[in-house]
């Protein structure tokens, strides 16, 4: 037993649990869509348990509510506008959903998708007609009588058991409807039909399958945009993330990513990756703290400069900000011992957590978030190493777009801007080693004149992905302004204390948004190396069970991310959902693979590779791995 106390103190008693959907119908009356509730203070679904007592609180969501009418508007006109155009059309069931509406039709042709405009324009027409609409009350006798040669309707009829029921009427057309029903003006929303399709009546198979136009309706015409791109957009890493079940974001951290065990795999894989390539040239890594006093930001002159996107926090008596890049934690580093400059190039790599305010409207699934990490590093170097230190750099950035499949590299190379810090001495050294840099390597790159930062030159590197589009990616800025500002220096070759410089380089940026970039390329068909789950196995029969969970206890051993589906499918079922979700090699055992010791071998290609020894599978593998 358990208590329900409403916001006007009144006390419900329930004996049994009761979920949220009955609980408004029974108490209220009023229909779910068009109510927000809190249970406790958190808004909760239709789908929600009462099963302990608590406070409800409901309130009257209009968006919501009008949201409904509008799409039930919708509805009635895109019926009438069928019964317009083919007059021999037979009425069956509509429905609101969200911002999407749809309606089912009996039609002795098949509809195809170019009729949408035409349906559409009938739909504006009619509305800019304004034929009067009524909306009346009659028996179910009546009705039925009305409807007498649809016998849909007269189904819907019989099922309600209502004595009376509303009609909606436009000229001579006439739909059972509830009685919510206002008119939207042509301009106070906007309005897509989607698509056609088969359904069958009140979705039984067993009963005969009409065909169904969905259209999409909001206030908001953005929203209609997002949506339309989101279904033109196979390639939108947003819905890839939720179809491989990569990661996802919820209201209440906005702009932050929650990330699923197949997302984070590929995510720590990439870091493994670059942290090999990073300590193949020489970088230190290191890790500094979140929360740094703001006097280090002043000091460093990001406060003055960056303040809007940083996010700041009061708490021991002092203000903190969450780090928003990594640069003056590592001056810190750098400054903590006092350097000569035989130390010099002094390389810093972090894989440091940093967090920047956006606006909402700018964020942009895991390709722009509040908080990510990026591949940083920092080279602490003399003018003279710049040039050897650059053409490392581009080395190792071509090493690692390679190996993302990345063919397409554009070079930019920006040069000092009206506003600067630093003598042009020093500035025609600097521009000389990265052009010189460049040169050496052979490479063609772009010069834009002034586009440099105040601080340095940069050269940034931009890749293309399949279908042409441009990602600015890697970066190498040389920095004479930060080693000054926060008095780090090391000591010359004649004793005195010199600033260094510094170079901020990264190959990827954020990995979040590399991510990103990767799926939207690859459609979630990542390379062997970064795949969550590399091999499946999948059984016949029950009867190869212990046999198959050998054969992953094996591949397990050689650091294979294996995994298997032992369920009691059909095998066809099985290499079906094992193909969808991109796994690169299907291992099927059977009768005849137990016997021989052997497994059949597919790509998720479907290339049929035939039965083979385990070891012979896992040469094949190792080779497809490390190419
Ligand atoms: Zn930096």
């Amino acid at each position: 037993m358990f208590f329900v106390i409403l916001p006007n103190k009144k006390v419900i008693k329930f004996i049994n649990f009761i979920m949220m959907v009955d609980f408004v119908k029974f108490f209220y009356f009023r229909s779910f869509e068009t109510l927000i509730i809190k249970v406790n203070n958190c808004i909760v679904e239709s789908n929600f348990l009462l099963i302990e007592s608590c406070f409800v609180n409901l309130f009257f969501n209009e968006n919501k509510k009008q949201l409904f009418v509008l799409g039930s508007m919708c509805k009635y006109l895109m019926a009438n506008a069928v019964k317009i155009l083919f007059p021999f059309s037979v009425l069956g069931f509509g429905n609101v959903v969200g911002n999407g509406f749809y309606y089912d039709f009996e039609l002795d042709f098949k509809l195809s998708s170019k009729i949408l405009e035409k349906l559409e324009k009938q739909i504006y027409f009619l509305l800019e007609k304004r034929f009067l609409i009524t909306i009346f009350l009659s028996s179910a006798e009546k009705v039925k009588k009305i409807f007498f040669n649809n016998e849909y309707k007269i189904n819907l009829i019989n099922k309600t058991y209502e004595s009376n029921i509303y009609i909606y009427k436009c000229g001579s057309f006439l739909d059972i409807c509830n009685n919510i029903y206002k008119i939207f003006f042509k301009n106070a929303f906007f309005l897509k039909l989607i698509k056609v399709s088969g359904a069958y009546w009140m979705g039984n198979s067993s009963n005969i399958m009409l065909q169904r136009i969905e259209g999409f309706v909001s206030f908001k015409y953005e929203q209609l945009n997002d949506y339309i791109l989101s279904l033109n957009d196979v390639r939108d890493h947003r819905l890839l993330g939720k179809k491989y079940d990569l990661f996802h974001f919820q209201n209440d951290t906005c702009g932050m990513i929650f990330w699923h065990k197949d997302g984070w795999i590929i995510y720590q894989e990439i870091i493994k990756y670059l942290r090999n390539i990073f300590f193949f040239n020489n970088y230190l890594e290191v890790n500094t703290p979140q929360l740094i006093n703001k006097n280090l930001w002043k000091m460093s002159g990001h406060l003055d400069k960056f303040s809007e996107n940083m996010y700041s926090l009061f708490s021991d008596n002092d203000f903190f900000i969450l780090k928003p890049m990594n640069c003056p934690a590592h001056v810190q580093i750098f400054k903590n011992s006092i350097k000569s400059y035989k130390d010099l190039p002094i390389k810093y790599c972090e894989f440091g957590s940093c967090y920047r305010k956006e606006f909402s409207g700018a964020l942009h699934g895991i390709m722009r978030v509040k908080n990510f990490i990026q591949d940083d590093g920092h080279i602490f170097c003399t003018e003279n190493q710049i040039q050897r230190e650059v053409i490392l750099f581009i080395k190792s950035l071509f090493v690692v777009y390679k190996k993302f499949l990345f063919k397409n590299i554009l070079i930019k190379l920006a040069t000092r801007p009206e506003k600067r810090v630093g003598e042009d001495f020093i500035w025609d050294k600097a521009e000389k080693s990265l052009v010189l840099a460049l040169n050496k390597l052979n490479l063609n790159y772009f010069i834009c004149k002034g586009e440099g930062a105040f601080y340095g030159p940069k050269i940034e590197f931009t890749l293309k992905d399949n279908i042409g589009r441009l990602w600015q990616c890697g970066t190498i800025q040389v920095d004479f302004f930060i080693p000054k500002r926060l008095n780090s220096y090391y000591i010359n070759r004649y004793g005195f204390k010199q600033f260094p410089i510094i170079l901020h380089r990264a190959i990827i940026g954020s990995i979040e948004r590399f991510m990103g970039i990767l799926l939207e390329d690859n459609f979630g068909n990542f390379s062997l190396w970064l795949c969550p789950i590399q091999i499946i196995v999948l059984n016949i029969t029950a009867n190869e069970i212990s046999y198959s969970k050998k054969i992953c206890d094996f591949l397990k051993k050689e650091n294979i991310r294996v995994s298997f589906d032992f369920k009691n499918d059909k095998i066809s079922l099985k290499i079906r959902n094992a193909s969808i979700r991109r796994i690169p090699y299907l291992l099927i055992v059977g009768k005849n693979e137990v016997t021989n010791e052997l497994v059949s071998v597919r790509t998720r290609d479907s290339n049929d590779l035939g039965a083979m020894k385990i070891d012979i599978f896992l040469n094949m593998f190792n080779l497809c791995l490390f190419n």
